[in-house]
């Protein structure tokens, strides 16, 4: 998903000031866990293995690191528990400016953050830079709403009246996906801190770097220790955390699969829940539509970040007669794409996240192809000219024809740059197809017609509708999913509803009306 910022992210005068002091030279030597304030080394007291992090774009081991066993997540949570008592009575005003010093100095740090996050996910720079800015906007966005967070009067009869309290839920757990490292750190730890509540974060295993930054920079801007905590682990990790019964709250972002393990381990402590999960969205492209706009909206659709969008639209039907001149232009913008080292200014193109990921992608395209799809452009793994690249993960974005409704291709998550083209001659019948899924993260579609564009939106079913756009999320725009992708919203005034309990309290005006 990309912020609402341009390729060039120049919109923003302090985006690029030069105070560096993070660097993230000697980064991957230190320990990984981030606990009451200091880098520390898990214990693994439970472990045997360490996991491997590498580099996307060169397949180069970037270092090993010992998963967190159940000692360190318990002294992580109790470092939470303690530092609620503090954080959770800081005035909300003070909590904001500890938030807004945060998201400035993440701001002066952008371009080293940027640069770790491309070595650790294998995404271009220009994205990297938005991700880092679209944290930087979630913290402000919280920190300007933290001081008018308030409770209802609500009149009763007889003067009697109640009011209600906006209570912080205590220490909540966020635990992340590799797509996207910082800015799921910071979409939750912002409406979580702004709240009044600590967090233990647990990033995905591929990519534990950014969020341990984010630590560090919450903690030299004030944040009491122990009020952002991050742990490093695989999934017995985040088990430990989403079972942990002095967690209340888990936001999760990840795999369906995965998500319906923790909506179980959290059904004991009947744990507050918001699940990110997976997605298979279609986008709807009408005869009256730009069709370049279109062209540039399927790009922005399935080829972000490689593909590994959560929200992307790989289903893309086609209105029938249409269909050919979009897709010539669809294949145009595509070709453009430059595929190679996530560090260069004009990569558009980087690395899949890891070996396995790339031979599943691939599996997805061998296996489409075999049930009778067929490639219009990519379909295979590619090696950029540069040889400090010959290992890494890369697959051309790929476009695939004569796809249909049940095709596994059509009814799975591929994770992946693969985008598929149907044709639709209804929009009754496009919708319906839309909502042949038991997804609904995302939709989107291209139309001119204001009433028909209206009238679609409200029939596809899912949390997040693009009209002639797709992709882009502000901080103050609510991200979320109907059916099997989830539960609960990021982003927006919807989030405080989950980071926070209402508490009523009914105050009465005159004497006690009883029967006895
Ligand atoms: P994943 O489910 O394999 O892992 C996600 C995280 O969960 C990792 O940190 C992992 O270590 C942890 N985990 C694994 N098993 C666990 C368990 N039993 N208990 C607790 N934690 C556990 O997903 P992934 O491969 O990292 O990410 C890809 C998936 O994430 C895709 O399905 C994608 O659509 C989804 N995603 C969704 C959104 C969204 O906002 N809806 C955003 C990004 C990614």
């Amino acid at each position: 998903m990309s912020s609402h910022l341009a390729k060039n992210c120049t919109s923003y005068p302090y985006l690029l000031s030069s105070t560096r002091r993070y660097s993230s030279n000697g980064f991957w030597t230190k320990p990984l866990n981030f606990i009451a304030g200091e880098r520390v080394r898990p214990t693994n007291d439970n472990r045997s293995q360490d996991f491997s992090v590498v580099e996307p774009a060169t397949g180069k081991i970037l270092c090993e690191s010992p998963s967190s066993g159940k000692a360190d997540v318990d002294r992580a949570v109790k470092a939470a528990q303690e530092a609620f008592q503090i954080w959770s009575q800081v005035p909300a005003i003070e909590r904001a400016r500890i938030m807004q010093k945060t998201a400035r100095k993440l701001a002066d740090n952008l371009e080293d953050f940027a640069r770790l996050e491309v070595t650790n996910n294998g995404k271009p720079i220009w994205e990297a830079r938005c991700d880092i800015q679209s944290a930087i906007d979630a913290i402000d966005f919280y920190a300007g709403l933290a001081p008018s967070m308030t409770g209802q009067h609500i009149p009763c009869p007889g003067g009697s009246f109640a009011y209600t309290r906006r209570e912080p839920l205590g220490v909540c757990v966020g635990i992340g996906a590799w797509n996207y490292p910082i800015q799921m750190a910071g979409w939750k730890s912002a409406p979580a801190l702004a709240c009044g509540n600590t967090m233990v974060f647990k990033p995905s295993q591929f990519t534990p770097a950014t969020a341990l930054l984010l630590a560090e920079v919450y903690a030299d801007c004030g944040l009491p220790k122990g009020a952002f905590n991050v742990v490093q682990g695989e999934g017995e990790t985040g088990h430990f955390l989403t079972s942990h019964p002095g967690v209340k709250k888990v936001s999760f972002t990840g795999s369906v699969a995965t998500g319906k393990l923790i909506m179980k381990s959290c059904a004991d402590d009947i744990k507050s829940l918001t699940l990110e999960l997976g997605g298979k969205s279609p986008l709807l492209i009408f005869s009256d539509a730009d069709l370049d706009n279109a062209a540039k909206g399927a790009v922005m659709a399935n080829f972000l970040t490689q593909g590994e969008v959560c929200s992307n639209a790989t289903r893309i039907f086609v209105e029938r007669s249409i269909k050919d001149e979009f897709v010539k232009r669809f294949i145009e913008r595509t070709k453009k794409m430059k595929i190679g080292d996530p560090h260069l200014e004009d990569t558009t193109f980087g690395a899949l996240i890891s070996k396995a990921h790339q031979d599943k992608v691939m599996g997805y395209i061998e296996g489409a192809k075999k049930e009778g799809a067929t490639i219009l452009y990519g379909g295979e793994r590619v090696t950029p000219d540069d040889p400090a690249l010959a290992d890494g993960f890369y697959i051309l974005p790929t476009i695939m024809d004569n796809v249909t409704d049940d095709m596994v291709i059509s009814r799975e998550e591929v994770f992946g740059p693969v985008a598929t083209i149907m044709t639709f001659d209804t929009e009754e019948e496009a919708v319906t197809r839309a909502n042949n899924t038991q997804l609904g993260l995302a939709c989107g579609l291209f139309t001119k017609d204001v009433q028909r564009a209206h009238r679609v939106a409200a029939q596809l079913e899912a949390g997040n509708c693009w009209i002639n756009n797709y992709n882009n999320l502000p901080p103050g725009v609510p991200f979320g999913g109907y059916k099997q992708s989830g539960l609960g919203r990021e982003n927006g005034t919807a989030t405080i509803d989950h980071y926070t309990q209402l508490k009523t309290v009914y105050v009465e005006a005159g004497d006690v009306d009883c029967p006895v």
